[in-house]
């Protein structure tokens, strides 16, 4: 169950947990055409910090041009809006959700003029793929289901629908007892998570795949860029499955997963079968940047 917090910002008002109700016959719940972020705020010396909230707020925005949907706030009153959900819900550590929604009002597969709503949601979530997880890493499956083509879902945009092939995917895994997914691509490549993007460690060499079939991630960028400050030498481009089974190393990065090392793949052990020493570094000046330890990073953290 998620632990509920007191308030919910729907719509420009602030309304009890409980209260946070929707028509059953709300649009996007019948066509999986939903726009949402996943944020974190961190507890730090200075009091609660959103990690890179321009960023996803930005995002959902660009989502929301990509699929021409006007949402009814500028940037800056979502963005106000954010903190000031977690400022009224006293909390100092927590997930965000903010979501558009194309409401009640007319059903069909065009969403014609019915409106466009929006929520911001927080309550505190702790590690995403479980306790252990972070420190000793993951068993993943590459999945049967293929990530949607590029031109059947665009992957810049993160919206609710295209997590019903996640949801394929991390089911399949789950079921077969794997922890989580990577699907490849339509052209056999690996692209990502159900909830992350993947990197590999090969010969000290950083890799990631390119952004043509993943959804551009936030803390992917946040991991680039602090790997080039390690002295790592970083490469975006494409690899298959068999270059990650014989790689050093092998993690997912994500909002909720942070940086979460894979230990193993479709039961092969990944390097050492735990978390690797290049992981380790990234994921020590991770917790440090988010939880406010480092001051060159200061300019990603929004202090609520
Ligand atoms: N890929 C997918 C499919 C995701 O859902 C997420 C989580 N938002 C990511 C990658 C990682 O993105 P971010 O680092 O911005 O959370």
């Amino acid at each position: 169950m998620i632990p509920k917090t007191e308030k919910i910002w729907m719509d420009g008002k602030f309304v009890n947990w409980d209260d946070a109700k929707i028509h059953v016959l709300t649009h996007s719940l019948h066509y999986g055409l939903a726009l949402f972020e996943g944020i974190r705020c961190y507890e730090t010396e200075e009091g609660p910090a959103v990690f890179r909230l321009k960023e996803h707020v930005e995002r959902l925005f660009k989502s929301a041009h990509i699929f021409t949907l006007k949402i009814p706030f500028t940037e800056t009153e979502i963005y106000d809006a954010i903190k000031e959900t977690i400022r009224i819900n006293k909390i100092n550590s927590c997930y965000i959700r903010p979501i558009v929604f194309i409401g009640y009002g007319s059903m069909g597969v065009y969403p014609k003029n019915n409106p466009i709503q929006v929520a911001i949601a927080v309550w505190s979530w702790g590690a995403y793929l479980g306790k252990d997880a972070i420190k000793n890493g993951i068993r993943v499956k590459t999945s049967s289901f293929i990530r949607n083509h590029v031109n059947s879902s665009m992957s810049r945009g993160k919206v609710a629908g295209y997590y019903v092939n996640g949801q394929l995917a991390k089911i399949e895994a789950v079921s077969c007892g794997f922890d989580e997914a990577i699907l490849l691509d339509t052209e056999g490549y690996v692209s990502e998570g159900s909830g992350e993007n993947i990197f590999m460690v090969r010969k000290g060499i950083l890799k990631t795949t390119p952004l043509t079939s993943i959804l551009e991630g936030v803390t992917r960028d946040t991991v680039i860029n602090i790997a080039k400050d390690l002295g790592i030498e970083v490469r975006e481009e494409r690899f298959t499955r068999d270059e990650l089974y014989i790689s050093d190393e092998v993690f997912f990065t994500g909002t909720a997963a942070e940086i979460t090392p894979i230990r193993e793949i479709d039961g092969r052990v990944i390097g050492s079968g735990s978390c690797g020493s290049v992981t380790g570094k990234i994921q020590n000046l991770f917790f440090d940047i988010v939880k406010g330890k480092s001051p060159k990073y200061k300019h990603w953290l929004d202090f609520v």
